[in-house]
């Protein structure tokens, strides 16, 4: 038994430093991924449940590996995050991210807004004011067209700092949403004090909403919240009519999921708004 425990050990070593491996081999890449313009941005229309129509994208990153092919963000933005590398990735997006919804204004399209997705730590670099207003301004779009998307656990670190940073980012017109509601530790009060107008429902609460009373009551109760504090409120990870119905039947304004679309390329959305 000592034996077979040994060989277990050295068994699951070998796994952890495989992945190891495998994690500085990926951070290695990315170093190259910006320069080298491997990155490229998906777009996932938000649909008004009034009006039916797309009102917004978000932008949704992706990392063209020359060998190993799609490398997933849920895989290399925690990498980033980690090695600060999102500082420089995240910037790349939100440009990118800016000038794509310029493009389609200058198409001619009716104008929609971008989410762009912000990180921990990059929320927390003292340049992102900056450089959110730089990204606008080589774009030239007007900022009442881009809404940044923040998760939870980020807000609860320093909350007077997040509300500072907030309220900087309204005064240029900026939206916010919270990405992810109810999976992070927001304290109700704090949420008070911040200048949002989103609340975004994690899709992991709506997966099982036909059957789980729980994720139903879960979905309601953060729907009520958001009308409370006079906030918009949508739902991720939309994938069935039956999903769809139960939150228009709670009053959920709006939705994003695969029921609708799944994140596309600009030509995509460009077909759709035309
Ligand atoms: P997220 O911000 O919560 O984005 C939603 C994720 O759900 C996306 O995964 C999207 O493709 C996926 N999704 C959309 N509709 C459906 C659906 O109907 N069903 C299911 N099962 N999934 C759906 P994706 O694109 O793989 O991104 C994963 C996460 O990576 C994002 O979660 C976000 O946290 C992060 N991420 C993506 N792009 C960026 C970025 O540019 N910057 C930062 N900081 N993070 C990003
Ligand atoms: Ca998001
Ligand atoms: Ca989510
Ligand atoms: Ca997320």
């Amino acid at each position: 038994a000592k034996e077979m425990g040994k060989n277990n050990c050295q068994f699951y070593a070998h796994e952890m430093n495989a992945s190891l491996e495998e994690k500085l081999a990926l951070m290695e890449g990315l170093r190259r991924a910006v320069d080298e313009n491997q990155l490229r941005l998906l777009y996932q229309p938000k649909v008004d449940l009034a009006t039916g129509r797309v009102f917004g994208v978000e932008a949704l990153v992706r990392w063209q590996h020359p060998e190993r092919g799609m490398v997933r963000p849920d895989v290399f933005i925690p990498l980033a995050e980690e090695s600060g590398m999102i500082v420089a990735i995240g910037e790349w997006v939100l440009r990118e991210a800016c000038r794509q919804a310029r493009r389609w204004q200058d198409a001619g399209l009716p104008p929609i807004g971008m989410s762009v997705n912000v990180s921990p730590r990059q929320f927390d670099d003292p340049r992102l004011v900056k450089r959110v207003a730089a990204a606008l301004a080589e774009a030239g779009l007007d900022a009442r067209w881009l809404e940044l998307e923040v998760t939870e656990s980020l807000i609860m670190r320093d909350v007077q700092q997040a509300v500072d940073k907030m309220r900087e980012l309204e005064t240029m017109n900026i939206a916010l949403s919270i990405d992810d509601f109810g999976t992070g530790y927001s304290s109700l009060a704090a949420l008070k004090s911040f200048p949002i107008s989103r609340l975004k429902i994690d899709k992991s609460f709506v997966r099982d909403l036909a059957h789980s009373a729980d994720d139903q009551a879960i979905a309601r109760a953060i729907i009520s919240l958001s009308h409370q504090l006079q906030m918009r409120v949508i739902a991720e990870g939309v994938e069935t009519e039956q999903q769809r119905d139960f939150l228009v039947q709670y009053g959920c304004d709006e939705m994003q999921g695969y029921l609708f679309s799944k994140p596309v390329p600009p030509e995509e959305i460009e077909a759709m708004l035309a």
